[in-house]
């Protein structure tokens, strides 16, 4: 499942195609992905200009000269590429897994006035696309109830340790609460957890004094998510031009994790020793080093 990382360097790699640029012509090539397309899909979408690009949570959000915006979500396996005047082609952002470039699997295409064709491919269809008035966001369900934006203003030590006061649950839960913060997943809670040198499995209560003022681990760890974050963006980012040239090979994120997907290997914390250990919490894997998480 891409991360909030992954669909921002996706925003990024969008935004010159179609930035500015008007929808010449939509194509849905079937009648749903995760959820069945709007009657009017197309038709709301031809002829508009995308008057910019953004992006809440996993959500990629293009804004129309006619006041709606188009919601995207890449689901599991869904992916975009850039087609330029039908040319050379580049799948946006990098992906812990390989992204499908099978034809059969391109299941929405907008034709842009800028020349270039964006291409949504989607093997395993969770991902979905919705059109909503933009003056009716507030009341979107699939929107409502999402916690802050970690890289955001309104998300710091004070707001995580609010949120969690309360809370029975363990901190990895805690984070992988969209209501606590939004968009983190499960490979960026591991880091974010491995670099604040807290674990897993600690109480997400312990982040906040009685009073439910922010404790130091709760300013370490909102630094921590902040770094992995910002640094996964800007690996990202660097490898859409590198991509460019590569021509096929995707990347991953991989490269810059230091604990997710390396069970058994040596802890990278200076001087600590430790082995990077898995266990299954809530269903998924966590990767933790026990000596130096506590
Ligand atoms: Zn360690």
């Amino acid at each position: 499942m891409p991360e909030l990382p992954e669909v921002e360097t996706v925003r990024r790699g969008l935004q010159p195609a179609m930035e500015g640029a008007k929808i010449v012509k939509a194509e849905a090539r079937r009648k749903d992905l995760r959820f069945p397309f709007q009657k009017d899909f197309i038709a709301r979408l031809e002829g508009q200009t995308v008057t910019g690009l953004g992006r809440r949570a996993k959500y990629l959000m293009a804004d129309l000269t006619s006041g709606d915006v188009l919601l995207m979500h890449l689901g599991m396996s869904g992916s975009f590429r850039v087609l330029e005047n039908g040319g050379s082609k580049n799948t946006l952002g990098q992906f812990h897994l390989p992204r499908s470039e099978d034809r059969a699997h391109d299941h929405v295409v907008f034709h842009m006035s800028s020349g270039a064709s964006v291409v949504f491919n989607d093997p395993r269809r969770f991902g979905y696309m919705k059109i909503i008035a933009r003056n009716a966001l507030e009341d979107e369900p699939l929107l409502k109830g999402l916690g802050p934006e970690p890289l955001g203003n309104e998300f710091d030590a004070l707001m995580l340790a609010q949120s969690c006061h309360n809370k029975k649950t363990s901190l990895k839960a805690a984070l992988l609460d969209q209501r606590v913060v939004a968009g983190l997943g499960n490979i960026y809670v591991c880091e974010a957890l491995y670099r604040a040198h807290l674990s897993p499995r600690r109480l997400a209560a312990t982040l906040a004094t009685k009073k439910a003022e922010p404790t130091e681990h709760a300013k370490r760890l909102v630094g921590s998510i902040h770094d992995v974050l910002n640094q996964a963006i800007k690996a990202g980012g660097s490898s859409i031009s590198d991509h460019r040239q590569t021509s096929g090979e995707l990347g991953y994120f991989q490269h810059s994790f230091q604990v997710y997907d390396r069970e058994g290997e040596k802890c990278q914390t200076a001087r600590c020793g430790g082995i990077v250990r898995r266990f299954v919490q809530n269903g998924r894997s966590t990767f933790w080093c026990p000596k130096c998480q506590k």
